[in-house]
C-alpha cells in the first residue's frame, strides 16, 4: 500500500457541509465588502502586530504539520506545501514588520520605501506558485525512506536561503526595486495596474489545479482550496480597498488570516482522525494478539500470559489454581467423514460451549491448539473445576450441531482437570502436565468423560507441601534447612 494512503484522510460529509458554507461565507463576505472596500475605517494600531504574528504562527505550524507529512510519506507534493507555507512564514513577519503602524504607529524595521509592496508581491507569488507546482509534480513514486531527510534539508536550505537573499536585497538595498506604492499607503493604484492582476491570476491557477488534480479527495485539498479562495478574494479586495484602516484593508487582512488558518484547521481534523485510527488499529491488534481467530477464545499466547500470571498470585495467596484440558474426540474422523469446512464449524461450536459455561471472569477459556481446548480456573478446588468439566461435557454431548442442511453431528469431546497450590513457577508445567495425564486417562477409558490425577499423584504434592510449610518453620526459627525437590520424592 502507498504509505500516503496510510496518513491521508478522505473529507467527511460534515466536513464538505461546513467547508461549503465556508466558502459562501468568505465569496459572500468578500463581495459585500467590496461594496465598502474605500469607506475609511477606524484605525487599529496594534492590529498590524497581532496579524503578522497570527499569520507567521499559523503558517509555521502548516509546514512543520506538511513537512511531516512528507516525511511520513515520501510524498513531493506535502515537500512543495511544505514550502509554500514555510514561504510566508519568513516572508510575512518582515513583510509585516515594514510597515508603518506594525509596532504602534511606527514601523518595527525602516526600509526604502516601496520595499514592502515588494516583499507582499513575492509573499502573494509565492505562495500560490508553490501550491501549484505542489499539486502537479509527479506523486506516483514516492522519494525512498533513506533519502527524505537529505531532501527536506535541501529543500528547506534553498528557500531559506532564497528568502534570505531576498530579505538582504530589499532590506539593505543593495538593489532599487521601482516604487509600487508611491506614498507607502494608498497602492489602489499601482496595485490595480501591476501586482493585483499578477496575484490575482496566481492564485486562481493554483485554485484551479487543487480542484481539478485533488478533486477535494482528501482533508488538505479541501481545506487547501479554502485558503485559496480566501487568498484569492484577497487579492480583488486589495485592489479594491483604499488605504490603510478602510474596510477594505481590515477584509484583506481577514482573509489573509483564513487562507493561513485553514490548512492548519485540515491538520488538526487529520490528525484527530488519525489519532482515533490508531487507537481502534492498537485495540484490533491487541485483540488479534491475544485471541484465536478461529474461535473466538483466547489463544494459547494469552493462557500462557494468564496462567503464569495466575501462579504468581495462588503463590502468593496460598490459593489452588485448576486447569481443564478439553479434546474433542474422533476429530480426525470427523474431518475425514464431514470435511475441514464443517470441522471448523464443529470447533467454533466447542468453544462456544466453553465460553457458554464458564462462570467467573476471572476464568478463561483458551483453545489450546488444534481441537484441544483448555479452562483456566483461579482459585478453584480439584472437586469444583471436576463439577465444571462434567457439567460441560454433558451440555455438549447433548447439544449437537446443526447444519444449515439441516443435518444435525453430534460432538464430544474428553476432560482431563488438576489443581494444584502453586509453591514455584514451575508448578505451570506441573498443572498442564497433570491435566493432560488426566486427558490421556480420559481417552483411554473410551473419551467422553473427565478425570481427575490418581492419588498417587495427591500424595506426592501433600508431601512436597508439608516439606515447603517445615523447611518454612525451620528457616524462621534460624534453623537448619532440608532438602527439598520438586518432584517430593
Ligand atoms: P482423539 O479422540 O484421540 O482425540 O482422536 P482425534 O481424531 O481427535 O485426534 P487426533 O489428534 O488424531 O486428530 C486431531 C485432528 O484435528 C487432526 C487435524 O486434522 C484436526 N485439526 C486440528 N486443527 C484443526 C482445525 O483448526 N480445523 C480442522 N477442521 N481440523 C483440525
Ligand atoms: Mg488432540
Ligand atoms: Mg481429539
Amino acid at each position: 500500500m502507498h504509505r500516503y494512503s496510510e496518513l491521508v484522510t478522505a473529507s467527511s460529509k460534515t466536513q464538505y457541509i461546513v467547508l461549503t458554507l465556508l466558502t459562501l461565507g468568505v465569496v459572500g463576505g468578500s463581495a459585500w465588502v467590496l461594496t465598502i472596500a474605500q469607506t475609511p475605517s477606524i484605525p487599529s494600531y496594534g492590529f498590524l502586530g497581532v496579524y503578522g504574528t497570527a499569520v507567521f504562527i499559523l503558517e509555521l505550524i502548516s509546514a512543520i504539520l506538511l513537512f511531516s507529512h512528507f516525511r511520513q510519506t515520501g510524498s513531493l507534493t506535502f515537500a512543495l506545501l511544505g514550502m509554500a507555507y514555510l514561504w510566508v512564514a519568513l516572508l510575512a513577519p518582515f513583510q509585516v514588520s515594514l510597515l508603518t503602524d506594525s509596532l504602534g504607529q511606527f514601523s518595527l524595521i525602516t526600509a526604502s520605501n516601496g520595499d514592502a509592496a515588494w516583499l507582499w508581491l513575492a509573499w502573494h507569488l509565492g505562495f500560490p506558485l508553490f501550491v501549484t507546482a505542489a499539486m502537479w509534480v509527479d506523486d506516483s513514486a514516492p522519494i525512498s525512506t533513506h533519502k527524505i531527510s537529505r531532501w527536506a534539508v535541501s529543500l528547506i536550505g534553498v528557500e531559506i536561503a532564497v528568502v534570505a537573499l531576498l530579505l538582504l536585497v530589499t532590506l539593505l538595498s543593495w538593489v532599487t526595486f521601482p516604487t509600487l506604492v508611491p506614498d507607502g499607503r494608498d497602492f489602489s493604484d499601482s496595485l490595480s495596474l501591476i501586482y493585483g492582476p499578477a496575484v490575482m491570476f496566481c492564485c486562481a491557477l493554483a485554485l484551479t489545479v487543487v480542484v481539478v488534480k485533488g478533486k477535494f479527495a482528501s482533508t488538505i485539498y479541501s481545506w487547501l482550496a479554502l485558503a485559496l479562495v480566501a487568498a484569492l478574494c484577497e487579492s480583488i479586495i486589495v485592489v479594491y480597498s483604499g488605504s490603510r484602516f478602510s474596510y477594505g484593508w481590515y477584509a484583506a487582512r481577514v482573509l489573509s488570516m483564513i487562507s493561513s488558518g485553514a490548512v492548519v484547521i485540515s491538520l488538526f481534523i487529520e490528525n484527530i482522525q488519525l489519532q482515533h485510527k490508531v487507537v481502534e488499529q492498537n485495540a484490533t491488534l491487541k485483540r488479534m494478539a491475544t485471541m484465536d481467530e478461529l474461535s473466538g477464545l483466547a489463544n494459547r499466547r494469552e493462557l500462557d500470559e494468564r496462567l503464569k500470571a495466575e501462579i504468581k498470585r495462588s503463590m502468593r495467596e496460598r490459593t489452588p489454581v485448576s486447569m481443564i484440558l478439553a479434546d474433542v474426540d474422533n476429530f480426525k474422523k470427523f474431518n475425514d467423514t464431514y470435511g475441514h469446512v464443517v470441522g471448523d464449524l464443529c470447533l467454533k461450536h466447542v468453544a462456544s460451549c466453553l465460553q457458554r459455561n464458564i462462570l467467573r471472569h476471572t476464568d478463561l477459556a483458551a483453545r489450546y491448539g488444534g481441537e484441544e481446548f483448555a479452562i483456566l480456573l483461579p482459585n478453584t478446588f480439584e472437586e469444583d473445576a471436576a463439577d465444571l468439566a462434567e457439567h460441560i461435557r454433558k451440555t455438549l454431548a447433548y447439544s449437537p450441531i446443526m447444519l444449515e442442511t439441516g443435518q444435525i453431528i453430534s460432538v464430544t469431546a474428553s476432560f482431563g482437570v488438576a489443581t494444584l497450590t502453586p509453591n514455584s513457577a514451575a508448578d505451570a508445567i506441573e498443572l498442564i502436565r497433570t491435566a493432560d495425564s488426566a486427558l490421556y486417562k480420559a481417552k483411554e477409558a473410551g473419551r467422553n468423560c473427565v478425570m481427575r490425577p490418581p492419588q498417587s499423584w495427591h500424595h506426592q504434592r501433600d508431601t512436597l507441601e508439608q516439606k515447603i510449610s517445615e523447611n518454612t518453620r525451620y528457616l524462621r526459627n534460624g534453623t537448619a534447612v532440608t532438602s527439598i525437590s520438586q518432584s517430593g520424592g
